[in-house]
């Protein structure tokens, strides 16, 4: 026999900080909510080291501060369930969401599933990710204690890993495809006053060397057209990221970058459907937008349901 799908009121997909925040005010609001996530809560803070531009929390770790959203919003009655979203359609009025451990309905949904990383997509990556080619300086640093290692991208990801790679590795070298950083001026300045940090200009990454693990990079100078090879244990890459919002294509209106097209409310050109954070369009992309952004969502599904399925 086929299993009844449990009904909701709100499903949130993805539990980054909109996911989280969404979850609190709809779990607060009295409407039962889930949080499906495929991983782990905290999307992209959960692999940063230190947050320290979220308003009334000076310094915080990433993970933690994901936690503590997280208890904060199961303590009203949020319900969490760690499976990937397969599917989302149209049942009735509801919404019907397939997932790794079954089915769910759901009168409203608010899609906060946020952005990937970019790839550089020269030889050498995907064959040694994991083996000295890693997007998560916080999580990988610690393995290149004293060793040389690159730095791929100019803006504040790259310059903020970039800092908390000199914790361990011996030189840092950050190679960017322009002569001017994109990154806030804070970590600029700390970054060119960090006697472990190094700059290599109006470079690109043509190929990634190394046969078990990363034993260098190809490069090309994009001015001049010179190539070298720079000898490194391991290459950090940070240059942007891109929507998780696949499973809205053909459901709702999205950008031609794949971002979801909003209203003030988080409300997409469906009825019932909301989307908030990094994967809704011209999002300022940081904890504390994305944060006001989950709760603009679930206050906005909140009166979606009420006026929608009177009691
Ligand atoms: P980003 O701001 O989009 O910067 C990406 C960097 O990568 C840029 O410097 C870009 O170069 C470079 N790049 C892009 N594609 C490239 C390619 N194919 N090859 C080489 N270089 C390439 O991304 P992000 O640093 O991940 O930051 C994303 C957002 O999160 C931003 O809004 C940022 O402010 C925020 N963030 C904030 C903090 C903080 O406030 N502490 C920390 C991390 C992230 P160009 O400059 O030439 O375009």
């Amino acid at each position: 026999m086929a299993e009844t799908a449990k009904e909701y009121d709100v499903v949130i997909i993805g539990g980054g900080p909109a996911g989280l925040a969404a979850g609190l005010y709809a779990a607060r609001g009295r409407r039962r909510t889930v949080l499906l996530e495929k991983g782990v809560v905290g999307g992209q803070i959960s692999l940063t080291d230190i947050v320290e531009n979220y308003p009334g929390v000076p310094s915080v770790n990433g993970f933690d501060l994901a936690q503590t959203m997280l208890k904060q919003a199961e303590s009203y009655g949020l319900e969490s369930e760690y499976v990937p979203v397969s599917a989302l359609e149209r049942a009735g009025k509801r919404w019907r969401v397939r997932t790794g451990a079954g089915e769910l309905l759901a009168k409203a949904v608010i899609v906060t599933t946020g952005a990937d990383y970019n790839r550089l997509g020269v030889p050498g990556e995907e064959r040694l990710t994991g083996r000295g080619v890693s997007y998560c300086a916080t999580c990988d640093a610690a393995f290149f204690k004293g060793q040389e290692v690159a730095v791929v991208g100019g803006g504040d990801a790259a310059l903020e890993e970039g800092l908390f790679t000199t914790r361990f590795a011996g030189k840092v070298t950050v190679i960017h495809r322009r002569d001017a950083l994109r990154a806030s001026r804070i970590l600029q300045e700390r970054a060119f006053a960090n006697p472990k940090m190094h700059f290599l200009w109006n470079t690109v990454v043509e190929e990634v060397l190394g046969e078990e693990f990363v034993t260098g990079l190809r490069l090309r100078n994009v001015v001049t057209g010179a190539e070298d090879v720079m000898p490194v244990a391991a290459v950090f890459v940070f240059i942007g990221h891109h929507p998780n919002a696949d499973f809205l294509r053909g459901l709702a209106a999205m950008d031609g970058g794949g971002h979801a097209l909003v209203d003030d409310w988080m409300a997409t050109d469906v009825p019932g459907l909301f989307a908030a954070g990094d994967v809704r369009q011209n999002s300022a992309r940081q904890v504390a937008s994305s944060v006001g952004d989950g709760v603009t969502a679930a206050i906005a599904a909140d009166h979606y349901i009420s006026a929608s399925f009177p009691d």
